[in-house]
Parts: structure tokens; sequence; C-alpha cells
């Protein structure tokens, strides 16, 4: 698979790291095509990820690298299961620029994916987050983005109390605004209805990110 690839604007770099996701939202482009765009983002397995020696190769091989304005960690997999390859990346890809930025597009359930607070460790290696909300309640979120309990550490636990994986995502965007410069919350406009797209875009409010995006 692709671990860099470009879309649109030619000053940012799109870095995939896992094809790994605890969800299965019925939304899903990773469900409808192997590519996007010129890249195939997904992988012969669950194996086939980068580490930072084939991250850089394939960064470098996008050439004029320092034409580059932000990174922005998002492929067919949540990111931050390779939280490690986040935070040793970092220093490599502030070095192309003093105004590089770095983004992370994820679902928000890296605390509980990993079972400790990442926060700290994401903030010193990523600038701004866009954070998938996806849903206004608890049962509508469980229903659209279908996690896999599998996918976390004790799964028994989150499959016995499924609502862990929508706190967890209200909690990173409820802190999130105190550990990066930038942070937006994100819903998939054609999955849900008007008024839940409102209701979203209130508890993001509620939550104090005041960036919203209907996807
Ligand atoms: S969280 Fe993102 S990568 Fe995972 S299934 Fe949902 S849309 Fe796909």
């Amino acid at each position: 698979m692709d671990y860099a690839y470009r879309y649109g604007d030619r000053r940012r770099l799109y870095l995939n790291a896992t094809n790994r996701c605890a969800n299965r939202c019925e939304f899903c482009i990773r469900y409808r095509a192997n590519e996007f765009g010129a890249a195939s983002l997904w992988g012969d397995g669950e194996g086939e990820e980068p580490d930072l020696e084939k991250l850089q190769d394939a960064v470098s091989r996008h050439g004029a690298t320092a034409e580059v304005r932000e990174f922005v960690w998002c492929g067919y997999g949540e990111p931050t299961f390779r939280l490690d390859l986040i935070t040793e990346a970092a220093p490599w890809l502030r070095s192309f620029r003093d105004d590089v930025a770095i983004r992370l597009n994820t679902n928000g359930q890296a605390c509980l994916i990993h079972r400790r607070d990442v926060m700290p460790e994401l903030a010193a290696a990523v600038d701004a987050v866009s954070v998938s909300l996806n849903a206004p309640t608890a049962a509508r979120y469980l229903e659209l983005c279908r996690p896999d309990f599998s996918a976390f550490p004790r799964p028994q636990e989150v499959e016995a109390r499924p609502g862990l994986v929508w706190d967890a995502v209200l909690d990173f965007l409820r802190r999130a605004p105190g550990h990066f410069k930038q942070v937006q919350a994100s819903v998939v406009g054609f999955s849900l209805t008007a008024a839940e797209v409102e209701q979203s875009r209130s508890l993001a409010h509620s939550l104090g990110v005041e960036r919203f995006r209907v996807r």
C-alpha cells in the first residue's frame, strides 16, 4: 500500500500508516474502493505497516517535500493505532520547514485503543486534529460506526459497555482544545438528518470545539 499520497492541494501530503481501525463505519470509503485517487491505501493485511524508514522512503518518493506545508495522518485506518510512528516521525517531518504543520484525522478513540492517556504524546507530535464525531448520540454512533470491540484491549469489557467507545470520543474532543492548536469535529452529512447534524454541531460546541465540518 502507499504510505504517502497526495490529494488536491499539492502543498499537503497525506500519510497512510495502518489499515487497523476499531470502527466499521457504514459510510467508510475503504469498503468501496482499494484506491483513493492514484493511491492504493489498502494493504495486504494488518502486517503491512511502515516503520520510520519506509515512511521516509514513501515521503521522499513524492519529491519537492520543501513545498509541503502540511502533513496529514489520514488513510484507510485509524492512524493512532500507530502512535509509535506518529511520535517517532514528528521531528523528521518538522525538519522540512519551520512553518510546516502536522494534522491528525482521527476517530478520537486513541486513549481507549491504548488504555492510557495518550493526549500529551499526540500533542507533542501533532499541531491540529480533526475528530470524526459522526453522530449526536451514543446510540446513533454505535449504529453508524459499528465498533469492532475485538480491536480494543480488554474487548469483553468494551463489549459489555459499548458506551465506553462514545465516551472515549467525547472525552478526546473535550480535552483536545487544551492540547492542540486547532481542533475540528466532523460528521458525514449524508448519514444524518439535518436535525442530527445540528444536534452534533451543538454537542461539539458544548464540548468546547468551535470548528465543525459537515463532510
Ligand atoms: S473510523 Fe474512519 S477509517 Fe475507521 S471505519 Fe470509520 S471512516 Fe473508516
